[in-house]
């Protein structure tokens, strides 16, 4: 199995290859609806402005769930210690959005639209809509939970000759916008917060990295169809799903562009699989997650004189050196994980984000030996730690607690390793690859909201909407390529807010189809 194939560069892969390692990938895409107001306030929508009249701090802190569980992002995030700073500019937020002041009942207009566009999926349509609170831990929400509502299930759209099937659509509350995370604090604009949004989830029935990001852009033209949301940066955000035979279902949040997925869904589907192969050499070694071991030692002064500038500057501030020794896991630190990136990164990842050393480099390890410390020093602090021949060594260094739970982190990520792929929530970076940014929140997310009562959606609502529905794409696709339009024009045209007009010049006014779109498509 894991051993049978190794991933070949992007450009090389075949579909068949990814067959061969079952790749499989779903999306959820958040798409800002165009609404006058926000979802369950009179706030106005769509009011971006870096002005602000007020700043609040919060910290999280994790409670027991009703199992008597803690939830793994809850401790996640206590451990990390932010201060969680809020913006406020009064004329885009109210006391809702502070959880001082009740909601108020859903934004219809909001709902209108969520309703029209779970009928272009051929869902089935929920007539008593119930709202529901969904956790969110990481401070993005002020109450900690966001007001979501599912309008539509089982829906499919037609893709190639087969369909990708629409699991469910909800509607929901945008987040804050967060503006910088450094260390211990991490700021956020409320302006954004509260914004109606669609949330579109399909089955994991795309096969190939390109089909990701192909139907990606086919719901796009469907939702661009209807002329009723948002467009522009931020508007749309895709979160994009990825495993692999023996894998996990990881997601990768917040892909800002459609481009970018093939990429991602690449880079992350090579990552499962390489780690899959990593838990396999590793057990070849004798390192399981029964014989693990490591120990980790306060080791500040045997580099106290280095020459290694990250070390040397942190000392200077009075900062705590910790190593780390990972038994058995010589040269494994050095494993490619994703193109040019290896597993001493997922490593440092855990670091930066739990430990909240944030600064890079903020590890340094024995399977780089070329750089760093000395060979004396790097002999004394093995024997600190008491490493053998056949072990690595991984030094962290901060102020005292971080650099202690730095330490922690490391074993944690390394005995990991033994176990499979960790579940975790991944971030897109601009080459290409992901990163860590999260454990991922435990399944009971979402609970009833006791503030709003259930709602009806009335058939004669629904058969209104239906009514005011733009043609289907797929069908104005082939209308447009019938009469002429050249092929790169008809996906533009289809879900063109000019698409109307286009049939009134080329009907009434008999301009020429292929003329019409050129003009149209400007
Ligand atoms: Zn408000």
């Amino acid at each position: 199995m894991a051993d049978d194939f190794l991933f070949k560069p992007f450009e090389e892969m075949t579909p068949e290859d990814y067959a061969a390692v079952g790749f499989k990938s779903g999306l959820e895409i958040h798409q800002q609806l165009l609404t006058a107001r926000k979802l369950f306030c009179r706030c106005p929508a769509g009011r971006y402005s870096a002005k602000y009249d007020a700043e609040i701090l919060r910290h999280m802190r994790p409670t027991l769930s009703e199992l008597g569980e803690y939830d793994g992002t809850a401790l996640m995030e206590f451990k990390t210690k932010k201060e969680i700073i809020y913006r406020i500019n009064r004329e885009t937020v109210c006391t809702y959005e502070m959880d001082d002041t009740p909601p108020f009942m859903i934004d219809e207009e909001a709902l209108d639209i969520a309703l029209g566009i779970g009928m272009l999926y051929d869902c089935i349509m929920i007539d008593e809509l119930h709202i529901a609170r969904k956790q969110y831990l990481d401070g993005s929400i002020p109450t900690g939970f966001q007001r979501t509502t599912i309008v539509g299930v089982d829906g499919k759209i037609p893709y190639k000759d087969r369909s990708i099937r629409i699991i469910q659509l909800g509607l929901e509350e945008d987040a804050c916008r967060e503006v910088s995370d450094v260390g211990h604090r991490r700021t956020y604009v409320t302006d954004r917060l509260g914004m109606p949004l669609i949330e579109t989830v399909t089955a994991p029935d795309m096969r190939t990295p390109d089909e990701v990001a192909e139907v990606g852009q086919l719901l796009r033209r469907i939702v661009r169809s209807t002329g009723k949301v948002r467009t522009g940066i931020g508007a749309a955000r895709e979160d994009v799903n990825v495993s692999v035979t023996g894998g996990t279902r990881i997601e990768i949040k917040g892909v800002p562009r459609l481009p970018r997925i093939p990429r991602l869904t690449y880079n992350e589907a090579m990552r499962q699989w390489n780690l899959l192969r990593l838990r396999a050499a590793l057990e070849r070694c004798g390192v399981t997650t029964k014989s693990f071991s490591a120990t980790m030692e306060d080791v500040t002064k045997h580099v106290r004189k280095t020459l290694y500038q990250p070390v040397q500057s942190a000392l200077g501030q009075g900062m705590l050196v910790m190593g780390v020794r990972l038994g058995g896991f010589k040269g494994f630190l050095r494993w490619q994980t994703q193109t040019d990136t290896y597993f001493h990164q997922e490593i440092s990842d855990r670091v930066r984000v739990i430990a909240c050393l944030t600064a890079l480099p903020n590890i340094l390890h024995s399977d780089s030996p070329g750089e760093g410390l000395s060979s004396a020093e790097w002999q004394a602090v093995r024997k600190t730690v008491g490493a053998r021949d056949e072990d690595a060594v991984v030094l962290v260094w901060g102020p005292a607690a971080d650099a202690r739970l730095g330490a922690q982190e490391i074993v944690i990520r390394a005995k990991e390793a033994t176990i499979g792929i960790p579940s975790e929530t991944r971030q897109a970076l601009k080459d290409g690859t992901n990163g860590f940014e999260r454990i991922l929140p435990g399944p009971d997310r979402m609970y009833p909201d006791t503030d709003l009562p259930p709602k009806r959606v009335e058939a004669e609502r629904l058969t209104g909407l239906r009514a005011a529905l733009p043609a289907r794409v797929v069908d104005r696709e082939r209308r447009y390529a019938g009469l002429g339009v050249p092929s790169d024009l008809v996906p533009v045209l289809a879900s063109s807010p000019f698409a109307g007009l286009f049939d009134t010049m080329t009907g009434e006014r008999g301009l020429s189809p292929k003329f019409a779109s050129l003009g149209l498509a400007q």
